[in-house]
């Protein structure tokens, strides 16, 4: 493992803000630490690079203990939406700053800044100053500053929060090229889960403090292990008293919860529809159309279920009876979470 964080623990003052989280990350990998706002991301990020100090818990660097070295003895380069560049700097003395801090030579500076230059994109602008470059831009300039010194890991929190949405997207895949060319293991803080499942090779999910869950963004979108984590990630129904569907209702006695993702709904006409033991019958309340799909909203013994249907295939109305199979939910009570599959 490239990072491990054992029994990590933060408070301030009474308030524990990270609690006994441990995680290991394989070097190269861009991990996304993703969760509601207050739920102890930013502390995380802020231990490993060591400007707060855990209560408790130890960090470990390609083998390392990295608890007692400041900063800028971690080989660690930082995105954060609010770094801002050096105002009074051009774009190549901004990307030249750390190199120099560590008192290279001058050959190697210009070739390591001229490697960046290209490697970011920024080619021609080595001249400018940041207020003369775009938010997008400034933010690669950004990236070129943090990798120049050649840092074992890169941490970025919401480096791209405090841009527009269409160039966000174009940083986004950016990013994720720029990391698999340079290999460098990195972490990232997002609130976004569509960021996070588009750009991690794995999430970890944090909530109050602690790690609810950390895989694939495909393993925790199909095999969430808490209920928190099956709301947060993707779309889905909730349903109350998961018993009152049919193939549900062997749950083990206590009154157990469903969770229903849209593509795990099949919808058919009542004439046409394979009748499983499982098929219930229901009634079309809504068609949405949107652009490459519909959405269908369908009506369940008194529950309201979401699914999508394509568009050739879209020949139900409003009203109209139609058959319902749910493939597969996700199903929890206060004691214990599980996934079944029907039919
Ligand atoms: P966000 O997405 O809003 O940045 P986050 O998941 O990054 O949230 P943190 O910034 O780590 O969460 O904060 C976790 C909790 O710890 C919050 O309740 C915050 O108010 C509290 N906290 C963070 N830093 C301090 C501090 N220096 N002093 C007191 N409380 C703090």
């Amino acid at each position: 493992m490239h990072v491990e964080v054992r029994g990590l623990n933060k408070h301030f003052g009474d308030f524990h803000a990270v609690k006994d989280v441990n995680f290991g990350i394989t070097k190269g990998h861009l991990i996304g630490l993703l969760g509601p706002s207050g739920g102890g991301k930013t502390s995380i990020l802020r231990m490993l690079a060591g400007l707060e100090t855990p209560d408790s818990g130890e960090i470990v660097f390609h083998g390392r203990t990295v608890n007692n070295l400041p900063p800028q003895e971690r080989e660690i380069g930082f995105v954060f939406q609010n770094y801002a560049l050096f105002k009074h700097m051009t774009v190549y003395e901004n990307i030249a700053f750390g190199l120099k801090v560590k008192k290279a030579n001058k050959h190697t500076i210009q070739n390591r800044v001229a490697e960046l230059v290209e490697l970011t994109g920024l080619k021609g602008f080595e001249k400018r100053y940041p207020h003369q470059l775009s938010g997008g831009q400034r933010q690669r300039v950004a990236f070129a500053r943090a990798l120049a010194p050649e840092p074992q890991l890169l941490l970025l929190d919401e480096p791209f929060a405090a841009i527009d949405a269409k160039i966000r997207q174009e940083l986004r895949s950016w990013l994720r090229e720029l990391i698999e060319r340079v290999g460098i293991t990195s972490i990232f803080v997002t609130h976004d889960q569509d960021e996070a499942i588009e750009v991690a090779d794995e999430i970890m999910i944090i909530n109050q403090g602690r790690l609810e869950q950390k895989g694939t963004p495909w393993d925790i979108y199909k095999e969430p292990k808490t209920p928190f984590v099956a709301t947060f990630i993707g779309e889905s129904t909730l349903i109350e008293s998961a018993a009152e569907l049919k193939g549900f209702h062997n749950t083990g006695g206590k009154p157990t919860k469903a969770l229903i993702r849209p593509e795990y709904i099949e919808v058919g006409h009542l004439n046409e529809f394979k009748m499983a033991s499982a098929t219930e019958q229901g009634i079309v309340k809504h068609l949405h159309f949107r652009g490459s799909e519909w959405l269908v909203e369908v009506e369940v013994n008194g529950h309201k279920l979401v699914t999508y249907r394509s568009l050739e295939k879209e020949t139900l109305t409003p009203g109209q009876e139609i058959a319902v199979l749910v493939h597969r939910a996700y199903l929890f009570n206060d004691e214990r979470s599980w996934i079944q599959e029907n039919g």
